[in-house]
């Protein structure tokens, strides 16, 4: 499909750079000949008084046949040129047209991926649904505790889905146009994403020590305030209990950078390009087993991030912690 677009523009682009070219080489042919000619005729009257007749005659003659290859070598001087700007003209369209096409076709092949990871993500615990009310309505002697035990089972999946369908729709939702023109101070968006995660951290025993100074910051708070959150629960989620979660900030030029250290599990070196695809979850068997989650936080932040014009750096150790520093720009 990508290709037929691509020769279709191209066709369209040197369409138009032809009809140009051959429009002023036809005009061109038609100013330049009749110089030639008036050129010529003028000559023949300078000469018709200088020579003899018969000399005159011959002269005339020679300068016609002079005028006839002039004309025809502009002809065919103007040809090749054509011919020169079709080919080249021709790899030039074809080039603009790929280059003009190609976001569009990252963006659908994104578009479908996206749909086809969605839709893999959420039949997983729709199949194990299914298979379990099947199981359950098989069973003749199925008793009120057993049917209490299915429908709380049931109830979990459809918190998992509720949790990744909300996951998606984040994802799939944000734009620029919520950033744009905002500003945010860094200090309170921080202290309500700590704030919001005060819960979790409590059940770990995880203490979040915020040290973040205040500074104006060109963004969304809303979507900032996200961000962060997606980045300290990653913190807590992945680190033991009784440890310390660190969010520190300090200005670097233009930019301010806000990193949020852990003294948890750490990221082995080679899943660190990944942790920000969706659903990726790094292939630890910490992380997989023990903690909840459908590997679509970082993506949402790393996505946040982008539309800010920011970026997202990690350095992290195994069992030596993580620390991610978001990277934003200050208001100047
Ligand atoms: P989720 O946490 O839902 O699995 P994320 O996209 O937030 O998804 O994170 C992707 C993966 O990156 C996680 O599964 C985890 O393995 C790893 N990860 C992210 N943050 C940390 C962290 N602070 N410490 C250790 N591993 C982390």
């Amino acid at each position: 499909m990508f290709h037929s677009a691509a020769l279709k523009l191209t066709t369209w682009y040197l369409l138009i750079i032809m009809v140009l070219s051959v429009g002023s080489s036809v005009a061109l042919y038609h100013v330049s000949s009749s110089d030639l000619t008036r050129n010529a005729r003028r000559q023949v009257i300078f000469f018709a008084d200088q020579l003899e007749p018969e000399d005159f005659r011959d002269y005339t003659r020679l300068r016609q046949r002079q005028l006839n290859d002039d004309i025809a070598n502009l002809r065919q001087n103007l040809l090749l040129f054509n011919i020169a700007v079709l080919i080249a003209g021709g790899a030039a369209a074809y080039a603009l047209a790929r280059r003009h096409l190609q976001p569009i076709e990252e963006a659908l092949e994104s578009q479908t991926r996206f749909a086809a990871d969605a839709s893999h993500e959420l039949r997983t615990p729709l199949a194990a649904m299914q298979t379990e009310i099947e199981v359950a309505l098989r069973n003749r002697g199925l008793t009120k505790a057993q049917a209490i035990g299915q429908l709380q089972s049931n109830l979990e999946e459809v918190g998992k889905l509720k949790t990744l369908s909300e996951g998606l729709l984040r994802l799939a939702q944000r734009s620029s146009e919520d950033i744009t023109d905002s500003v945010a101070e860094l200090k309170p968006v921080v202290k309500e994403a700590v704030a919001r995660l005060k819960k979790a951290a409590a059940a770990k025993k995880i203490s979040i020590d915020d040290r973040t100074n205040n500074m104006l910051i060109k963004g969304d708070p809303d979507s900032l305030n996200e961000l962060v959150a997606i980045l300290l629960d990653n913190a807590i989620k992945y680190s033991p209990a009784g440890s310390i979660v660190k969010v520190t900030s300090r200005k670097h030029g233009k930019l301010v950078l806000l990193s949020i250290s852990d003294e948890g599990a750490g990221i082995p070196k080679v899943e660190l390009p990944r942790i920000f695809e969706r659903f990726y979850r790094a292939d630890s068997s910490r992380s997989k087993q023990q903690a909840q989650g459908y590997g679509l936080g970082l993506a949402i932040a790393k996505k946040i991030a982008e539309l800010h014009d920011g970026e997202i750096e990690v350095k992290s150790r195994s069992g030596k912690g993580s620390t991610f520093t978001l990277k934003l720009a200050l208001v100047s």
